[in-house]
């Protein structure tokens, strides 16, 4: 067994143990290397569960936040995905693994440049990226089976909802200050949504506009 293999199952061995449970999702992080996805200096803690800065002050999430958006998201082979936020690109990879396609909106170029080398670099050919601001999401592309934000809403994502397949599932994070509420919202047949709260979460904001870059 090599390093590599052993840090992963020890990850894995933990995500399950803290209640990320579905053998899917455990596969496919166990299957993506995150050590792909994280800055050169932090290297030695990929495999620990915490989440690690990467450029344009961003940070690529805790894997066991990861664990519990995808596994709440329920991705089926045959879905396509909408996730905001690409930044390092770790969780449109593991989404990549259990879903048809992957759509996958980033503001700041330069993340996403970096991401779909990454993504190149893994093989991975089911992802389409594009640079602009989700927050209003992918009109032309929509509607979607599943949505991922992983950026704090501000409030309610409605754009986003709107573009959900009736009984679809979106996970976002909702809140204005440090820590948010990661809720999952699931379509009803009558066209309205239910909403659950299942955790405190801390993400980076969601912010509207794509970035300007020097
Ligand atoms: N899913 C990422 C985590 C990204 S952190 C990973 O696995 O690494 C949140 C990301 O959301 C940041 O890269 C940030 O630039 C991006 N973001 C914030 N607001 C956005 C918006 N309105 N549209 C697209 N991306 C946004």
């Amino acid at each position: 067994m090599n390093l590599h293999d052993d840090r992963a199952g020890r990850l894995i061995l933990h995500l399950r143990q803290q209640g990320v449970t579905d053998p899917r999702v455990l596969a496919a992080m166990e299957a993506i290397d995150r050590a792909v996805f994280v800055h050169e200096r932090f290297l030695d803690q990929a495999w620990e569960d915490q989440a690690l800065p990467i450029d344009c002050a961003q940070t690529i999430s805790q894997p066991f936040i990861v664990g519990l958006m995808t596994q709440a998201l329920e991705v089926g082979p045959r879905h396509r995905v909408l996730e905001i936020g690409t930044g390092s690109g770790y969780q449109c990879a593991v989404l990549s693994r259990l879903a048809r396609y992957v759509y996958s909106v980033e503001r700041y170029r330069s993340l996403l440049t970096e991401a779909e080398d990454r993504l190149k670099l893994l093989q991975i050919d089911n992802v389409i990226t594009r640079h602009g601001d989700g927050g209003l999401g992918w009109p032309e592309q929509a509607p979607f089976d599943r949505i991922m934000v992983t950026a704090a809403a501000p409030h309610e994502p409605t754009e986003l909802l709107k573009q959900l397949k009736p009984g679809g599932i979106l996970v976002c994070p909702v809140g204005r200050t440090s820590v948010q509420m990661l809720n999952r919202y699931v379509g009803q047949p009558d066209g309205s949504f239910s909403r659950e709260s299942l955790t405190e979460v801390r993400f980076v904001p969601l912010v509207e506009g794509a970035a300007k870059e020097a």
